[in-house]
């Protein structure tokens, strides 16, 4: 992936104003924790204390181009580490948010299974596995997601055994006038939803 590297001395505010929790990373002092913890560190261009690093440092591009803030899965691991008390996890969404209202999308399939999981949810109040997994395989294209299906095919048998998932479609949940009232909530105030 080629990205700006170039400064952008205005990118710090710009996150402190714009992103859910930015101002927050004010309080980092860069002791690495979130960096040693975080299961998938070795997947991530950069780990959280780089990247909250790299937004002091005006890296706008590589910031926002970054596959790590479309990757963490609110483990929560970091965040009851972190000494400071950051909310590491709403830092990282919010970043990824940003980043997709600005039109960078560096991991589709991401994008796509957040988005596919909240309209599930909004739709039943429950996720419905194969339906699911079917719309998450096939976000690039046909032959990616007969790959990733197969190479899923086992995992998708055994839960069908241990009743994981369903052949037959999701029920309503009872009470899923509440629920969309509580995510319609979510929605306005910004920390719900997922747009590609
Ligand atoms: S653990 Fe907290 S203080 Fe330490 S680098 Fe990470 S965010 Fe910063
Ligand atoms: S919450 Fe996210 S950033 Fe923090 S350790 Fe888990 S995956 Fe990593």
């Amino acid at each position: 992936m080629e990205t700006n590297t170039s400064y952008d001395p205005s990118f710090a505010r710009e996150v402190f104003e714009n992103v859910d929790s930015g101002e927050e990373i004010k309080m980092c002092m860069q002791c690495g924790m979130c960096a040693a913890s975080c299961p998938l560190r070795e997947h991530m261009d950069y780990p959280p204390r780089q990247i909250f690093s790299m937004i002091r440092a005006g890296k706008r591009d590589m910031v926002l181009n970054a596959n790590s803030i479309m990757m963490c899965t609110s483990c929560y691991t970091c965040q009851v580490r972190c000494p400071r008390g950051i909310p590491v996890i709403d830092v990282m969404h919010g970043l990824a948010h940003y980043a997709i209202s600005k039109g960078i999308l560096t991991r589709k399939d991401t994008a796509v299974f957040g988005r596919e999981f909240w309209q599930q949810i909004y739709k039943t109040g429950r996720i419905d596995e194969k339906d699911l997994s079917r719309r998450y395989f096939f976000a690039d294209g046909i032959i990616t997601g007969i790959k990733k299906s197969l190479q899923m095919a086992r995992m998708g048998i055994i839960m069908l055994l241990h009743g994981r998932m369903k052949i037959l479609p999701e029920k309503k949940i009872k009470g899923i006038k509440s629920l969309r009232s509580m995510l319609d909530k979510a929605m306005q105030t910004g920390k719900g939803g997922s747009e590609v």
